[in-house]
């Protein structure tokens, strides 16, 4: 039971927050000490870093933004003595320079520990094999599940991203029992394996994916194509990488590690602190983190706290499945939409697949929205068009155009896959 932290009495999501509160306090003059980049930011504040005490003072604290790691790049968030570092990770960097993370050998084992807990959270055990599709590298994914496979004792096969030919012979030489990957690889290698019929010869149990929002009808394809349970793992960058919240098998949302991770919803509007079970931005304040501590580091990743307690028993409060990001939204004829929107109207559309894309276009000064949607071979795909439409126009507010194509024919990523092309200038 050593992945277990030790709690009497189970707390519920307010006792989390009054007791993380508590931690607030030890905290903030520390980080104060030791970070010069919080030190001139809570000065510019005017804020007393021993005047935080509670949850509800965090509100007094200035964020931290994308664009302030971008600002101190490459180390100026750094909190310790150079010699304390002992690795560091990058973000990729597609806009703007990337962000760099230093880690301390206690970063890396806090990590190590975070990872092996999410690991076992899914069931996996001493004698699993597990492989590793994730990028290894400046990229936190390979390394950091790695780490936790080792951590847990099971069996790490870092295949790193691609090469499907090898990722299949390894899973069928080997029989690999866990598949780590991004949804979209996952269903790549699902549909592969399908076509070569070889779903009777994998041995594969469960599948962990992550790294960007996955719709249920691509985790049920997914799930049926490889005879598997899947699970939806959380994680950034900026706070250690992948690993830092998971889904359990009752499936009703996504545990983190309040012992060492402090999560708060705000409106993303006015930054104001939302209350448990609103949705909104999620917030996360590491409690425990030495190389790069941060206070109220701004995901852009849209969530709720979820009030209740787990049927699963498990001590750890949890977050509900990611809808989005907070960039991720469109603006179109007036109305705000999240690709989260149509991954639900799709769901609700019957004989469309979990596949899309969200074309925008101008025409005549007017914005013009198309749906290219995959259609199961069974179904009349007018008919699909027509109920998609139907649904979007309902559920979303907003007449759109579809386009029903053969399942299949969308284009399939080894890493994240691109749903939404903005044409218009
Ligand atoms: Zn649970």
């Amino acid at each position: 039971m050593a992945l277990m932290i030790k709690t009497e009495n189970r707390p519920g999501p307010d006792r989390t927050l009054h007791l993380q509160g508590h931690k607030l306090r030890e905290l903030l003059p520390a980080v104060y000490q030791n970070s010069p980049f919080y030190r001139r930011k809570l000065d510019d504040c005017g804020v007393d870093p021993c005047s935080i005490k509670t949850f509800s003072d965090l509100e007094r604290l200035p964020f931290t933004t994308k664009s302030d790691l971008r600002t101190g790049y490459p180390l100026g968030l750094l909190a310790v003595p150079e010699e304390q570092v002992v690795r560091i990770h990058s973000s990729s960097g597609t806009t703007g320079k990337p962000v760099i993370v230093p880690y301390t050998a206690n970063d890396v084992s806090s990590w190590a520990e975070m990872m092996a807990r999410c690991l076992a959270m899914t069931g996996v055990t001493g004698l699993d094999r597990v492989q590793i599709t994730p990028g290894y590298g400046l990229w936190t994914a390979g390394t950091g599940f790695q780490a936790g496979v080792e951590r847990l004792g099971a069996m790490a096969i870092p295949t790193g991203p691609g090469n499907t030919e090898k990722q299949i012979e390894m899973m069928l030489d080997l029989k690999t029992t866990v598949l780590i990957g991004t949804s979209s690889y996952g269903l790549l290698l699902a549909e592969e394996i399908h076509k070569r019929g070889l779903s009777d010869r994998i041995k594969l149990v469960r599948g962990i994916f992550g790294s960007e929002r996955w719709g249920k009808k691509m985790r049920a394809r997914i799930e049926e194509l490889l005879n598997i349970e899947t699970f939806d793992i959380y994680g950034l960058t900026e706070i250690y990488g992948p690993g830092i919240a998971i889904d359990c098998p009752e499936h009703c949302g996504l545990h983190y590690w309040h012992d060492h991770l402090l999560f708060e919803i705000i409106d993303p509007e006015t930054g104001r602190q939302l209350q448990p079970g609103e949705q909104g931005e999620l917030v996360v304040t590491t409690l425990t983190k030495e190389g790069m501590p941060l206070l109220r580091y701004r995901t852009r990743d849209i969530t709720s706290i979820i009030t209740k307690r787990c049927p699963c028993g498990s001590p750890y409060p949890m977050i509900a499945r990611v809808l989005g990001r907070t960039d991720d939204m469109i603006k179109i004829k007036g109305v705000n939409i999240y690709p989260g929107q149509i991954d639900h109207v799709l769901q609700l559309t019957e004989g469309a697949c979990s596949e899309y894309r969200i074309i925008i276009s101008r025409k005549q000064g007017k914005d013009s929205l198309l749906i290219k949607v995959e259609g199961e071979p069974a179904f009349d795909f007018g008919k699909i068009s027509m109920q998609l439409q139907k649904n979007i126009k309902e559920r979303i507010g907003i007449i759109a155009g579809v386009e029903v194509i053969p399942q299949g024919t969308l284009p399939r990523s080894e890493k994240k896959s691109k749903r939404v092309f903005d044409c218009r200038e």
